[in-house]
């Protein structure tokens, strides 16, 4: 019975946890697509599967988040202090393997942008935006991805 209870707490926990996870992601995809950008969604058969992929300009996007991938300019991406033992080699396995990522989709031919949680939190929708267009080119809504 305990147990029973417990991992229905869990798997609540769990999915706030997933559902929150995703809110950045799901701001940069709906201005795309409101700038009039075309693509798909976590592309499962390239490296990292990059959270959107533009396949005819051959662009990816990463929505990072600051701490899993830890991002070294902003204090989201500090390694927590406890637990060090813990959290240093998983964070940094993390950390190379984004690394390898990138490499390998680059050298496919692929340009990757990776934007961070943080940024998302302090960029105004309109710089943001530019940055998208600064990467994607102009969008061109007549044309399906
Ligand atoms: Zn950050």
């Amino acid at each position: 019975m305990t147990d029973r209870i417990e991992a229905d707490v869990r798997s609540k926990n769990m999915r706030r946890i997933k559902s929150t996870g995703t809110q950045p992601e799901m701001l940069v995809r709906r201005l795309a697509h409101r700038m009039g950008y075309r693509y798909r969604l976590h592309g499962a058969k390239l490296p990292g599967k990059p959270d959107m992929v533009f396949a005819s300009r051959k662009k990816v996007i990463f929505v990072h988040g600051c701490f899993w991938h830890q991002h070294q300019e902003c204090s989201g991406g500090h390694t927590p202090r406890s637990n060090g033992q813990y959290w240093v080699p998983k964070l940094a396995r993390n950390v190379e393997r984004d690394r390898n990522n990138v490499s390998v989709l680059e050298a496919a031919g692929w340009s990757v942008l990776v934007i961070w949680q943080c940024e998302i939190n302090t960029l105004t929708t309109m710089e943001l935006g530019s940055r998208l267009q600064a990467f994607l080119g102009e969008p061109s809504p007549s044309v399906p991805e």
